[in-house]
């Protein structure tokens, strides 16, 4: 098991975010597990608390300055010192670009990319005191271009360029900073998109799973397993990768 550290993790309510929550528990961390609602959390961490790990349920918006300031200060004196932060809080607002409104664009540019940025310059100080951090920034394949998704792929390579940037900041004081950048993972996310597109989840699956090499979709805890390899100790010298978890190459 590796040292007990504060592990921030937003978007911790479902999806990847509640799997790596659940991860990081595991091995050993203490967990804030942070979303718009608090409430919304209670089963993330009454999974952890039940298999006798700790967390924090924390509500905040993180692309509100005000909103992450408190949150951080909430994990602060209730937990302690955060050292891992992994910005996964995410948001989708597809339309053909003739159809995406201004609204739209800035909604999802706020949760990912000013949301990391918010979380990550929270947060920094405290790894910085501490001689060891770890940032993971939630991309996506989406980021090589997507169809319906000009904002949405837009703010996915923004955090591959955030991600890189920190890299280059931080490292010096022990911080590493990565991306995973899933492809198709099984969450309430890519249930919306099949909404959208007018497609029974099952044949959404059934299709994607075509496509990919491996011939499965991705699950959470396929993103949570290498999470919890790039917050732990040994993976000191990897930073500023984006790592694709897609269950085959990418382009
Ligand atoms: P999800 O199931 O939709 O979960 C995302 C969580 O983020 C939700 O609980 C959501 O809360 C929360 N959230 C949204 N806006 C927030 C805000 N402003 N402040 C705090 N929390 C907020 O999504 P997911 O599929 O697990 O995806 C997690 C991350 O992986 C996202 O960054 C996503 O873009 C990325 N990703 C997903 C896939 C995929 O195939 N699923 C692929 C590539 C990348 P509400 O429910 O209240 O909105």
């Amino acid at each position: 098991m590796s040292q007990e550290r504060i592990a921030i993790v937003t978007g911790a309510a479902r999806g990847i975010g509640a799997a790596t929550a659940i991860q990081m528990a595991k091995d050993g961390h203490l967990v804030a597990a942070l979303d718009l609602k608090a409430q919304d959390c209670a089963g993330t961490v009454d999974a952890i608390t039940a298999s006798g790990g700790r967390a924090l349920a924390v509500g905040a918006d993180v692309s509100d300055e005000g909103s992450v300031a408190l949150a951080v200060d909430t994990v602060v004196s209730r937990l302690g010192e955060p050292t891992i932060l992994v910005n996964n809080a995410g948001i989708t607002r597809d339309n053909l670009l003739f159809k995406m409104t201004s609204d739209d664009w800035d909604a999802v540019l706020g949760v990912h990319l000013r949301g990391a940025f918010l979380m990550s310059r929270s947060v920094q100080g405290f790894m910085r005191s501490a001689g060891f951090g770890r940032i993971v920034n939630l991309s996506s394949t989406s980021a090589l271009g997507n169809r319906g998704q000009a904002n949405y792929s837009a703010a996915k390579a923004g955090m591959q360029g955030i991600t890189k940037t920190l890299a280059i900041e931080l490292g010096k004081f022990g911080v590493t900073v990565n991306a995973i950048a899933p492809g198709f993972i099984q969450t309430d996310m890519t249930a919306a998109t099949a909404q959208r597109i007018g497609v029974s989840f099952e044949d959404f699956i059934t299709d994607a799973a075509a496509q990919i090499p491996v011939a499965r979709v991705g699950q959470p805890e396929d993103v949570a397993n290498l999470m919890s390899f790039l917050v732990s100790e040994n993976a000191g010298f990897v930073s500023g990768q984006v790592i694709y978890v897609a269950g085959g190459p990418t382009d």
